[in-house]
């Protein structure tokens, strides 16, 4: 007897082109969850069939009919990836008019009515946590009863004969998070030690579930609910020795406040002990706890020890108080956050900072205002504009909040046009900066003016990207045109979402012939700020953030980059000799002072040096992930061969 085969859609919010796959932990946890059951594992056949982000809707559909279009059709929804998988629904139903189509999902969760107006071919909308409910639906399935008729499964919303939704429910959540049957240690994502090198661009795993955190533009602190459960100590020791030994370089933690609970300490040993005994992991990226105690510095500390990367994301969000209120977010008192920030510079970690444009109660003054205080401290910020999700806190005061919304085709994002705070005019030349802050200062770009810049002038950082955008609009050269288009295709739309950064980004890592446009800008419009005796310094830090930039080489082939290559260690590195800068440049990055009195520093003399640039830039993940982006910029000199530690001097 044949099984049935139930196909999951999980699709990543990175477009990836050239490496390994993203890793679709969602669609595991159900894979492994529906296999564990022996009955079901005998009648089912569960596919996963992770998507980049770059698929068209032909292709995915066309590998669902091969051989034949799968018996049930589940999908991990989220705003990104809505519409596609709606109209993936809508063509399946006629592939297969009995199979079953299924959903999940934060985004989706408690949204039933909604999902069965847009697209009438989904039949069952899991609500919450899915692993256990997703075991009660397939054994429904394999017992053939109608999708019509699942009356007694929890946590579940499902058409009845008449058509109408019946919530079932929210299914209680799962205390003990180690019923939940490990993906990785079943096999169901497929990770086996060295067999041909780690299948994923990176693992994402999760330590724990929820936030304590009520925070208004997140699904976590609507959806998920409140209390924080752990995965048992055993558990993940056996995942990381796993992963460690299948050669995975990266962890992305999903943990929402790592650092806030005493496990993960005993986490953090566990990477570490992988890492002396197989080599790997190298990096960690996560959200750290909201308020850092003892704890969280002993756990950066102890990273920086073990030469494990990380970096550190100071969320924010919005530093004006109004907003704050609105969001019901408290975040940690300034000083508090600029001590955080200046020890974590000191200790060598890479930091960035997070805020949230267009939430009620912020105005662009206010927010550039803050986006300048934060940059004091930390010049790369993530500035993402405000999204109205559902299951939110600002979704259900929508109205008392005076939102005005829009949304388009695409994906199921709705943004925000205007609100009381937030005229429309307001939100557009917001856009104009959040371009450049994304691009350039973000994904750091620029990276080692900053600091010299406030020391040697009163210009911020916002004011810097600002005479930018007016630079560039007065340019009338085809280069310095291209790179507007960039910018006026994010700010018609008036989305600064991932294709508007990579058109962006693309533009900036391709156009070599642009720096000497920016080196013009620079020339025209700062420098004329800075001291005379320190202009010529002040030219070298633009022209060191440029020479700098990644290698972007996207089939790592040698020949599309005509520098020579050098390994080091276990690492290639492309390296450029001989360039010149007319200060030394080194003394400049390394003192970190930048004053008039700088006459008196060794850094008059002009200087060449040679740099080295990690080989790999290719991954998308890596061009468009800023903080994964940090490896691949060139550093001065030959690099430690460990590979753990660099040299890279950003002031
Ligand atoms: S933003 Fe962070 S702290 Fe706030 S509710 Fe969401 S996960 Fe929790």
């Amino acid at each position: 007897v044949r099984r049935l085969r139930i196909t999951i859609l999980q699709q990543a919010v990175w477009r990836g082109r050239n490496t390994g796959l993203p890793m679709p932990l969602a669609a595991g946890y159900l894979k492994a969850a529906v296999e564990a059951v022996p009955e079901l594992a005998a009648e089912l056949e569960v596919t996963i069939r992770s998507l980049r982000g770059t698929e068209s809707a032909s292709a995915i559909l066309q590998a669902l009919a091969d051989p034949a279009p799968p018996d049930m059709l589940a999908c991990s929804v989220l705003g990104w990836n809505y519409r596609l998988f709606g109209h993936i629904s809508t063509t399946y139903r006629q592939m297969n008019p009995e199979g079953w189509i299924v959903w999940g999902g934060n985004h989706v969760s408690g949204q039933a009515e909604r999902v069965g107006r847009e697209f009438p071919s989904v039949d069952v909308v899991v609500q919450g946590e899915g692993e256990e409910s997703v075991v009660e639906l397939a054994r429904a399935f394999v017992s053939r009863r109608s999708p019509r008729d699942l009356q007694g499964l929890a946590g579940i919303a499902f058409r009845d004969e008449t058509n109408a939704w019946v919530d079932t429910g929210r299914r209680t959540r799962i205390d003990d998070l180690d019923r939940i049957p490990s993906p990785f240690l079943t096999g169901s994502l497929g990770i086996v030690p060295r067999a041909g090198g780690f299948p994923y661009e990176a693992a994402i795993l999760e330590t724990n579930r929820g936030c304590p955190y009520s925070c208004a533009f997140c699904y976590w602190g609507g959806a998920i609910g409140q209390k924080v459960r752990s995965f048992s100590r055993a558990r993940l020791e056996a995942e990381i020795e796993l992963l460690a030994r299948s050669g995975c370089e990266s962890i992305m933690l999903c943990d929402a406040n790592f650092g806030m609970l005493p496990e993960d300490e005993g986490f953090l040993e566990l990477c570490i002990r992988a890492r002396e005994r197989f080599g790997a992991p190298r990096h960690i990226s996560t959200s750290f706890a909201k308020q850092k105690g003892r704890r969280f510095f002993g756990i950066v500390r102890r990273m920086k020890e073990a030469g494990l990367h990380s970096s550190f994301n100071l969320a924010l969000q919005t530093l004006t108080e109004p907003a704050l209120d609105e969001m019901k977010r408290r975040n940690m008192r300034i000083n508090e956050w600029e001590d955080l920030a200046g020890w974590l510079h000191d200790e060598g970690m890479d930091v960035y900072g997070e805020l949230i444009w267009g939430c009620p109660g912020d105005t662009y003054a206010d927010f550039l205002a803050g986006y300048d205080r934060l940059a004091e401290r930390i010049p790369r910020i993530a500035t993402y504009p405000l999204l109205i999700l559902p299951n939110t806190g600002y979704d259900e005061r929508r109205d008392e909040l005076g939102l005005v919304t829009w949304k388009t085709d695409a994906h199921d994002f709705e943004f925000v046009l205007q609100h009381a705070s937030m005229p429309l005019v307001d939100n557009v030349r917001m856009h104009r900066f959040l371009f450049w802050s994304r691009v350039l200062a973000e994904h750091s770009l620029l990276r080692s003016i900053w600091k010299p810049l406030r020391e040697m002038t009163e210009i911020t950082q916002s004011q810097v990207l600002l005479k930018l955008d007016a630079w560039v609009d007065r340019q009338p050269d085809p280069i310095v045109s291209g790179l507007r288009s960039c910018r006026d295709a994010s700010v018609d739309a008036l989305d600064i979402g991932t294709e508007y950064i990579e058109r962006g980004l693309q533009y900036l890592f391709l156009s070599e012939r642009l720096f000497d446009r920016l080196l013009a800008w620079w020339e025209e419009e700062i420098l004329p700020h800075v001291p005379p005796s320190l202009r010529t310094v002040a030219g070298d830090l633009l022209r060191y953030d440029l020479v700098t930039l990644p290698i972007y080489d996207p089939t790592e082939r040698a020949e599309r980059c005509s520098l020579p290559m050098e390994v080091v260690g276990d690492r290639a590195y492309y390296v450029r000799r001989g360039v010149k800068f007319e200060c030394d440049i080194t003394s400049a990055l390394r003192r970190r002072v930048w004053s008039p009195c700088v006459d008196a520093l060794p850094c008059c003399a002009p200087t060449q040096v040679d740099i080295y640039y990690l080989a790999g830039f290719c991954s998308d993940m890596a061009l468009y992930h800023n903080a994964q982006n940090v490896r691949y910029f060139g550093r001065i000199g030959r690099p430690d061969p460990s590979g753990t530690t660099g040299d890279r001097l950003d002031a």
